[in-house]
């Protein structure tokens, strides 16, 4: 069963200006590579997602907030908070980000593709219940798993968060809820300065690893690894969903890891064997930062021939 490739030409449409970090030219250059790539393009299916509903992004976030993003596009967009610019297209593309990772569940736990990767934009893991923050307007790994045990029959769910930066967001709209095991490694200290070994929940059911910046990568490998360890005894998810963060590679300018394409690969190796074991191989990728789009690109392709 090929691995599918889902995005939404609309998640282009969250236009931050070129000058910002995460800009529109980042969805390009993956599109790029995975078409010079012959063999791997044709490994993958293309599916366009569907756009997530006010009603399915109320699973995880305040309906008055949903209504103030939309309105905001509507009126043509600016500054969201200190990090997070919208502009008109911005509530086109955010319900298309989060739309394309249900579509990604629905397909994984409707056994059509065990496992997908979803090129989308704006990312989601630091946004709150009711509001935005660090480029992300909807938590949309946060909406998949609450979405996975409500519609799609899920009864466990597993996060595994490799982006640079601490996955707030996605932390504060799943602790309370003991059926989703959230494991984050991030640099430490960095933003958004949350994250530390001992928040593990009010449920325990956060592994959080905050690691320092410019270690061997074997050690990020090992650190993580050893959490997802941790977050499974015991504990067998019916679904994971990896928040793929391309800034934990070597280079990024907002990131201080060492992560090359081939640890970020073999991590997702794992992962997919583990999935096997655990759950008919059912793995929903979704991309989170990466900011510098080449090595994005590099390590997307290298995730996404791992996770084929
Ligand atoms: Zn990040």
């Amino acid at each position: 069963m090929p691995v599918a490739f889902i995005s939404h030409s609309d998640c282009g449409r969250h236009d931050t200006g070129w000058g910002h970090p995460e800009h529109v030219g980042r969805l390009r250059a993956i599109t790029r590579a995975l078409r010079n790539d012959p063999s791997l393009f044709d490994s993958v299916e293309q599916v366009e997602g569907r756009h997530a509903t006010a009603d399915e992004l109320a699973l995880v976030h305040d309906s008055d907030y949903i209504a103030t993003v939309e309105r905001f596009a509507a009126t043509g967009g600016g500054q969201m908070d200190i990090d997070t610019i919208m502009s008109e297209g911005s509530w086109a593309a955010g319900t298309a980000g989060a739309g394309c990772v249900l579509t990604a569940v629905d397909r994984a736990m409707g056994a059509e593709h065990a496992r997908s990767f979803c090129a989308v934009r704006p990312p989601g893991h630091h946004a709150l219940a009711a509001r935005s923050m660090g480029f992300c307007l909807f938590g949309n790994v946060a909406l998949a798993a609450r979405y996975a045990l409500s519609v799609g029959g899920a009864e466990r769910v597993l996060i595994v968060d490799w982006d640079v930066h601490h996955g707030n967001g996605t932390q504060a709209l799943v602790e309370k809820d003991p059926a989703i095991h959230f494991v984050s490694m991030h640099q430490w200290p960095w933003y958004p300065g949350t994250g530390a070994a001992a928040d593990s929940g009010p449920h325990q059911n956060a592994w959080n690893l905050p690691m320092p910046a410019a270690l061997p990568a074997a050690s990020y490998v090992d650190a993580l690894e050893g959490g997802i360890d941790a977050a499974t005894a015991g504990f067998t998810p019916d679904i994971v969903l990896i928040s793929a963060g391309f800034d934990s590679l070597a280079g990024d300018p907002l990131g201080g890891f060492t992560f090359e394409p081939e640890h970020l690969a073999a991590i997702t190796r794992r992962l997919v064997e583990r999935a096997g074991a655990w759950c008919n191989g059912r793995v929903v990728s979704v991309l989170e930062g990466g900011y510098a789009p080449d090595r994005l690109a590099e390590g997307v392709m290298a995730h996404i021939a791992a996770l084929a």
